[in-house]
This record gives C-alpha cells, structure tokens and sequence, in this order.
C-alpha cells in the first residue's frame, strides 16, 4: 500500500472516498465545524452540516457516518468517523481506529482513499500506517471470478492543515514496512496445510531471509536425527514431510543484547495417534502461527535495524498418525539430554519447542521468549481475544508487560504454579509430557520450562486464542493471525534500556 501524508485541502486529493476524522466533542449543534470538516460543508453546500445535526454526531469512539456528495466533491462518497477524546488518544487506539477505516474502505470497494486529519496526529504517523496496512489486508489469493474482490485499498492520502516535519515520511515508511511484516506472518498461516508445510515454511523463511540480508540455518531431518532433537524428530516422523529446524538471525556490529524468539510451527496438526475430532480440525493448519510470527518478526527486525542481536527460531513439523507416528507410552530423549515419556501425541507443540529452546539457550540469550498455539486450555481460560504468558523472573515479566503496553495487543500473565509439576511426573522417564485436565496450560509451560538451561529469563507466550480465533483476515488487538509480532518487535526496539 501507498500512504502519502501532505500539508493540502482534503477536497485537492482525487479519492474514491474522502475520510473525515473528527474528535469528541464535536459541536454538531452550533455553527463552526472543526477545521477539515469546514471546506468540506461549504463545497457539499451545507448537507454535511445538516447531515451532522440528524445523526446527532460528537465524534465519540467509533461513531461513523456516510453522506452522499452528489458529485459535487472529487470523492464519490464523504465518511465521517469519530476519534474520541483528543487527551485520550494513544498509538493503539489510533492503529485500531485506522484499521477500521482501512476494512471500510476496502468495503466501499475503495481503491484509493483520501483522510482528513484533525490537528497534532504526526507524532502517531507510523501507528496510523501500520493500522491502515493491517486493516487492509485480506487474503483472496485462491477466490477466483465473482468471489475475487473487485477492488483493493492501495492508496492512502493523508491530509493535514498543519506543516508537516521531516520525519513524518520516515514515520509512515516505518509503519508500513513493519505491517507488511506482521501481514507476511498471517500470510502464512492463513495459507493452506497443503502448500505450507515444513519444507516450504522454511523456504519462505528463507526467502525472506535473503531479500531481508538475514543470515538462516536450516537443519534438515537427518542432521535433526545427528543432533539427537529426538522430540521434533518424533513429532515429526509420521508426516511425509520431514520436520526440519530454522535459525534467521540479525547480528549487528556492536551488539550489548542477544534476545531469542522461538515459534511453535507445527503445519498441521490431527493430534497424531491420539487424534482430534474431525469438527473443527481445518483450523489446526494455524499451528505454525508461532513460527510464521518469527518470519514476521525478523522481517520487522531486518527493517527497523535495531543495535540489538536478535535470533528467530522455528521448529517445524507436521503432526500425523501414520504407521511411522510416534505413540503414547513412548519415551523419547530430548536435546537437553531428558527422557520424555509421551502420554498424549496431541501434546506435540511443547516437544518440539523443547528441543528448539534447548537449541536457543545454547546461544546464551539475555531474554527468551516462545510463542505457540499450545494449548486448549489457554483458550478456555481466557477466550478467544487475549493470549495468554508466562515469565520465570519477575524483571523479565516486566520487560515483557512494558512490550505488551507499547503493542496493546491483549496479552494476560499467567502464573507458573509450582504445586502442579507433580502432574509431569512419570515413572518410566525423567519427565513426563502433559498433565491431567486441569491446568493444562501451566502444565505446559511448566515442562517448556524443564528446556530452558541457565536463561535468566524467559517467557512463555500461548497465543492459541487469538491465532485461531475465526477473524482471521481482520486485525485489532485483540487478535487474529501475526498476534504477537508487535509486542515482540516492541521487546527488541527497547531491549536496551530494559534487559
Ligand atoms: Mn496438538
Ligand atoms: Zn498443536
């Protein structure tokens, strides 16, 4: 998409839509119209005006209305979109309101769109472009005749009254670059398991790596099996598909900080032996959705070019039960060295992330943070709109919820309880892999936490309520695929003041 900011009369850009954004309150009763509203009254000859009155309009959150112009301004239709409390106006507001205009132009049929912005925005440049790329998106690259979108929002005209100063073209370029990341990431989980599979996630990574200038290193199936990754090895083996590993890293010249992301990429997953129920299933190909986030994340990373070592780590396999598959009762040895019985072939994510974690803190991170669609049991404690994290120190719990604040994605802190370890005890091996019904995303992280050797911290993020979430091709905060991304970019922008 093409965002272009310019000092200039709303009514000068040829638009299919004119946008008006307006703050609460707005005097819809009295003369005098907020600036960019003003020009644009007088041209439709006082309809906007007398439209304002009806509708009874304040600006407040959200409240939105169309009027017809008649042709009497270049846009064919005039939107006015209330901002809110000017004091109360943040970048996640901003990003969310933006993204909603974005998915109403795209609704219009839009193919370009003019935005009047009230006064004193600038500083938020770079959120309202990421909100209006990540509410464009859509994903139609297999609708083909009547069910192809006709038209798409490709080009945005932002106008303002104010001069503008030399960094607003920077701020957008910024927002745009980092959407187009966390756009790439829902990209691939959006994709279907037929064509995303182990194989070809990693050469998207790789392709992505290279036009990036990211360093990648894939491990195949047989160095996997050299290495003794014996978890992704019998998560894996079932499938066609052989699992392989990937490491994209960013190593800046002088670097004081090295934080390692994991993702959890498994490209289907039935539940193996233990298999799932057929209702629902199709939504397991968002399994990967924490490895496609590292792809985006780097993206991001490459793009922003942060003075901080950044690494991005994805284990990937495709769960299937086959007569190859690993089964309950096995008892596999991890990298790190345990043994680990298997009880529930379902419970493959938190394998395969064992082995990728005991593959990160070999590389001596300051922070650590996973991401996966691991559990049910995340979704059933907090729904579909927040994921749901673990940290094992209080200072790297607190890095992590100042990153959360900065994204404003919904992401809620859960707690490591102790008592419940007992349920991964097992009698044949060092450990076992899941625990009974009850607290089974503490269980899970609690085993993840077995396979994080010295690492001071580290932190646990499930983000299987929002990744799989049905909104799949919208964006806000509280969700949808690439969930995540901005709050782990928002950890490496300020990692320096934080670790
Ligand atoms: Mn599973
Ligand atoms: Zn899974």
């Amino acid at each position: 998409m093409k965002i272009i900011a310019r000092t200039a009369k709303p009514l000068d850009t040829q638009a299919d839509v004119l946008c008006a954004l307006v703050f609460a309150p707005h005097a819809s009763k009295k003369a005098g119209l907020a600036a960019p509203l003003a020009a644009i009254d007088r041209a439709l000859r006082g309809a906007l005006s007398e439209a304002l009155k009806q509708e009874d309009f304040t600006g407040k959150k959200d409240q939105t209305f169309n009027v017809a112009t008649l042709g009497r301004i270049k846009a064919k239709k005039l939107v006015v979109v209330g901002l809110g409390d000017p004091a109360k106006i943040t970048a996640t507001e901003l990003r969310t309101a933006f993204a909603k205009i974005a998915r109403l132009a795209n609704g219009e049929k839009a193919k370009t769109l003019a935005i009047a912005l009230p006064d004193g925005l600038e500083p938020h440049f770079r959120a309202i472009a990421e909100g209006l790329c990540l509410g464009a998106y859509r994903f139609t690259k297999y609708l083909t005749g009547d069910r192809k979108p006709k038209a798409h929002l490709t080009q945005v005209t932002l106008s303002t009254t104010q001069k503008l100063g030399p960094s607003a073209k920077r701020s957008i370029d910024t927002g745009i670059q980092i959407a187009a990341a966390v756009n790439a990431s829902r990209d691939l989980s959006n994709e279907p398991p037929n064509v995303i599979y182990p194989q070809t996630l990693a050469q998207a990574a790789s392709d992505m790596a290279k036009e990036a200038g990211l360093k990648i290193t894939i491990l195949d199936f047989k160095e996997i099996k050299k290495r003794g990754m014996q978890l992704l090895q019998a998560v894996g083996q079932g499938s066609v598909h052989e699992p392989c590993l990937v490491h994209i890293s960013y190593v800046p010249e002088k670097s004081k900080k090295r934080l390692i992301f994991v993702g959890k990429g498994i490209t289907f997953d039935t539940g193996g032996i233990s298999i799932k129920p057929a209702a629902g299933m199709q939504e397991m190909k968002h399994d990967m959705s924490g490895a496609a986030n590292i792809v985006g994340l780097m993206q991001a990373v490459a793009a922003l070019k942060p003075d901080v070592e950044v690494h991005g780590i994805m284990a990937c396999a495709e769960n299937m039960p086959d007569g190859n598959a690993y089964r309950p009762g096995d008892v596999w040895t991890s990298y790190e060295g345990k043994t680990v019985e298997i009880v529930n072939t379902d419970a493959e994510g938190r394998l395969v992330l064992a082995d990728a974690l005991t593959y990160a803190h070999k590389l001596n991170p300051d922070v650590l943070v996973d991401n996966a669609t691991l559990t049910g049991a995340c979704v059933v404690a907090l729904g579909t709109t927040s994921s749901g994290w673990y940290a094992n120190t209080e200072e790297g719990a607190e890095i992590f919820n100042a990153a959360v604040a900065r994204s404003g994605e919904q992401m809620w802190r859960m707690p490591l309880l102790e008592e419940l370890r007992d349920q991964l005890k097992s009698d044949v091996a060092d450990i076992k892999h899941a625990g009974d019904r009850f607290g089974g995303s503490i269980t899970a992280a609690l085993f993840l936490r077995e396979f994080i050797g010295p690492t001071k911290h580290w932190i646990h993020a499930d983000i299987a309520g929002p990744a799989m979430a049905d909104r799949t091709f919208r964006w806000d905060p509280k969700g949808g695929t690439g969930h995540g991304v901005l709050t782990f970019l928002a950890m490496v922008e300020n990692a320096d003041a934080a670790v």
